[in-house]
């Protein structure tokens, strides 16, 4: 456990100035605990700068005097990587929290860190552009937190990743120098892309003060619908004719089993299901259309032939904003009506589209074979082939608690045997590190413990978090 000196403390308070501190523990209390209450952290000390330039001196001292620092957004990630397990300095982001620029002439947006997310989109969007990346935490998270943990969501498959949307990076390295890759070039080959070693880090590398974001073109209207189905296999054929029919607009291909909407249902109030019958899952799909392009005879098209060939039973489109917004309270109310049931066990995987309905079939089995009350509950992002894979056991706690290793190592297992990724857009933090080893091949793991001792030798930046126990 880090205890911190009192004058050490005293430089640190000093780096961040009067208001940017604080040892008041109901302050600091909201700071240590993760959403679902999975990891509990200590911290005797919080700091929360408005600048970069208290933050390079916060790293400073934090180099010089060998004291862990835990880098922290909106504290939303799901992984634990954003809590101080060990008593280390929390360095909360919270009031670098200014967007510096939108230009849409350039269709980029400069914000600092801690901008939530919403607060960035609704920026880009009062500029008349579209910053796409999309949560179910938006309205929590931070720029800093999304690049960090390399963000995914629902916009990946027409969007792509946070690392796809960073077009630059303002960083503070562990020893308090500041690096500044802001030129925003769409394209610029002069050696190493430093930018890509920080996006994913998981604030083991660098502390992101600010990024530059890519801004795309708003969609004019969207077309959205739930469709349903019985077999998952059916997805991916579905989602390839769509992408021919409308030219690769589709923006959202969420899938959810029958048993997460019938959580959300009873769980969240006010939420209702327009699909009627007998089906196993549903699949939300969105469409952007342009002022040039309206894609929903191309999505009737496609789906009017999955329900002659018996792919899909029912679809129901959205017809006003309020429809489309009722249907997106289903997917996005799925992670809350998870966290109300009480002790889940969350897998973030990433499988090849094909083998989805696959991996769901071996590894329900797999799991029903460590704890038979056990319920499996997936839902995800099935245009990216990731699946949120997660466990339950009403009525069963303690047991699913004390089965959790084995029911990860299994669900892992089926992961590895259809080559798939054990977090697909979660990161590794606390929870999947011992996995990691595992996951990537001896080369890469040296790799990156070498890049953490070549850009952090004193091992102070979120020590514990993502590389293997025992590294650098
Ligand atoms: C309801 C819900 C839905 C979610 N849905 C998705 C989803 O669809 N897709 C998805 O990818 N994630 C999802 N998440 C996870 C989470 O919201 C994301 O990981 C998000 O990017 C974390 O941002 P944050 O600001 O909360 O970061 P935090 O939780 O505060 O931190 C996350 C990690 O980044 C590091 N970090 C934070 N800020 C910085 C910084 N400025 N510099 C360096 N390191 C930093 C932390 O040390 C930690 O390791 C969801 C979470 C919830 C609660």
């Amino acid at each position: 456990m880090t205890s911190i000196p009192p004058e050490v403390a005293a430089k640190l308070k000093a780096a961040a100035g009067p208001s940017g501190w604080s040892e008041e523990p109901r302050e600091i209390a909201p700071h240590l605990h993760e959403w679902r209450g999975r990891w509990h952290g200590k911290s005797a000390l919080l700091l929360k700068p408005d600048a970069t330039e208290q933050i390079a001196r916060i790293a400073a001292v934090c180099n010089e005097t060998r004291t862990p620092l835990v880098p922290q957004g909106g504290n939303t990630g799901l992984v634990g990587g954003q809590i101080p397990e060990n008593g280390e300095v929390l360095l909360s982001l919270e009031r670098m929290n200014r967007i510096r620029r939108v230009s849409p002439e350039q269709n980029l947006i400069i914000a600092e860190a801690g901008v939530v997310l919403a607060n960035a989109q609704n920026a880009a969007a009062e500029a008349g552009r579209l910053f796409p990346l999309s949560l179910a935490s938006e309205g929590s998270c931070t720029i800093g937190g999304n690049i960090s943990t390399n963000a995914g969501g629902v916009h990946v498959l027409r969007y792509g990743m946070m690392r796809d949307l960073v077009l630059g990076l303002e960083v503070v390295l562990a020893d308090g120098s500041i690096l500044n890759l802001m030129k925003g070039l769409r394209k610029d080959n002069t050696g190493y892309d430093l930018k890509q070693l920080f996006i994913g880090a998981e604030g083991t590398l660098g502390i992101v003060t600010a990024a530059m974001l890519r801004l795309s073109p708003q969609p004019v209207s969207y077309v959205t619908v739930l469709a349903a189905l019985d077999d998952l296999a059916a997805a991916h054929p579905i989602l390839n004719g769509l992408q021919q029919a409308t030219g690769g607009q589709v923006s959202a291909f969420e899938i959810m089993q029958r048993r997460a909407l019938e959580l959300v249902l009873g769980e969240i109030p006010g939420t209702a299901n327009p699909l009627a019958g007998d089906y196993q899952w549903a699949l939300l799909i969105e469409t952007g259309n342009s002022a040039a392009l309206d894609c929903n005879e191309a999505v009737e098209g496609v789906l009017s032939q999955a329900i002659e060939s018996g792919a899909v039973r029912d679809a129901i489109f959205a017809k006003t904003l309020r429809e489309r917004e009722s249907l997106w309270r289903l997917r996005e109310s799925i992670p809350e009506a998870q966290r109300k049931q009480g002790l889940s066990i969350a897998n973030d995987i990433s499988v090849p589209l094909a083998r989805m309905a696959e991996f769901v079939e071996i590894a329900e089995a797999a799991v029903r074979s460590v704890l038979p009350q056990a319920v499996c509950i997936t839902f995800g992002h099935a245009g990216d082939g990731n699946l949120h894979f997660a466990i339950l056991a009403a009525g069963h706690n303690e047991a699913l608690a004390s089965a959790r290793g084995q029911i990860e190592s299994a669900v892992q297992d089926c992961v590895w045997r259809l080559d798939g990724s054990i977090s697909a857009e979660h990161g590794i933090g606390l929870a999947r590190r011992d996995s990691l080893r595992r996951q990537k091949s001896g080369q890469e793991i040296a790799a990156m413990a070498a890049l953490k001792r070549a850009l952090d030798p004193n091992n102070i930046l979120n020590p514990g978090k993502l590389l293997p126990a025992g590294l650098p």
